[in-house]
């Protein structure tokens, strides 16, 4: 039987930001500035302090200029929309990210909402999630837009297909599902109230895990054939106590069914930094 071929999203993000980074040195001749990312981060989440100096070095490779703020946990509502009032007004910002989960006493709907559409780096404002349904040129969420990215780079036909997506956050899930069926494909999206959930699956084309289990996706789960693409992320220690990433799908039992796999890392979770440097370069193009 044959393997599936492994969808790689680190040498497609290591690609597109080489391409990014001859756009951005274009751009900056062409209009005297380069584009410019504010990532706002509030108390010290070590897994989101590393993320935010993930996205503020790839900016650096591409040649975006970081506008980073770091708050203390105590930052109240009014002080951060202040802030996200003042980058919206700053010309030399065109994409404000609120690096997610905020301290509990913050609302992150309501901030999230004060961000200028044309701003909305991660596509989560209502506005730009609006366009997205709508099937309008817009921002479009990172992850899910890396997704798609991944497919399109693999020549994988979507149009007429069964797509199945596990999960259905706002962050994940649910744009993902309305990118596929933008793209024309048959969406069923199942969650955690989905009975029988491998009788869905059985029957996807492209099967998109989005949930954050370890294993939840086994090998009687995927049609043979089909693409699977894992976008969980899960943390886990083996017996000697070392710790590694590992996604929603049983990887060693299932590449052998599956036609495309994505692995993790080094699959989805790689091209997502990558879209966000893409959104503001493309939000930069927009003013001119
Ligand atoms: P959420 O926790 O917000 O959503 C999880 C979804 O999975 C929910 O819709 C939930 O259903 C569903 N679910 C939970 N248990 C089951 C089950 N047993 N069967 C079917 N569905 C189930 O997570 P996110 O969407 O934010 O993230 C999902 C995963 O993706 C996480 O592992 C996260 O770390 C990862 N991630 C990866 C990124 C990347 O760059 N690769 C970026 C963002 C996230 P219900 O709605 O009914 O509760």
């Amino acid at each position: 039987s044959s393997i599936a071929q492994l969808l790689d999203g680190k040498a497609l993000a290591q690609r597109m930001q080489a391409e990014l980074a001859e756009q951005v040195k274009a751009l900056q001749k062409q209009h005297g500035r380069a584009p410019g990312l504010a990532v706002l981060m509030v108390g010290d989440n070590p897994a989101s302090a590393a993320y935010v100096r993930n996205k503020e070095r790839a900016c650096q490779t591409v040649g975006i200029v970081s506008f980073g703020t770091h708050f203390p946990a105590e930052t109240t509502q009014a002080e951060l929309e202040q802030t996200i009032w003042n980058l919206n007004h700053d010309d030399r910002v065109d994409g404000i990210l609120v690096q997610l989960p905020l301290p509990d006493h913050l609302d992150s709907v309501a901030l999230l909402n004060q961000i200028h559409p044309d701003k909305d780096a991660d596509g989560l404002h209502p506005t730009n999630l609006g366009r997205l349904v709508r099937g309008e040129p817009g921002l479009r969420s990172c992850t899910p837009a890396g997704v798609m990215r991944l497919l399109a780079e693999y020549k994988i036909d979507v149009s007429g297909r069964q797509a199945v997506v596990v999960g259905r956050s706002i962050l994940v899930g649910k744009p993902i599902a309305m990118l596929l069926l933008e793209a024309d494909a048959t969406v069923t999206i199942a969650h955690s109230r989905s009975p029988d959930l491998s009788a869905l699956t059985c029957r996807a084309d492209i099967l998109i895990a989005a949930v954050g289990r370890q294993n939840l996706i086994t090998a009687e789960m995927v049609k043979p054939g089909s693409v699977v693409v894992d976008v969980g992320i899960n943390r886990v220690t083996d017996g000697t106590g070392k710790s590694r990433l590992v996604g929603d799908v049983d990887f060693s039992a299932v590449q052998p069914i599956a036609a495309y796999l994505t692995p993790v890392p080094g699959g989805v979770g790689a091209m997502t930094v990558t879209m966000l440097l893409h959104n503001t370069v493309w939000s930069y193009s927009q003013k001119f």
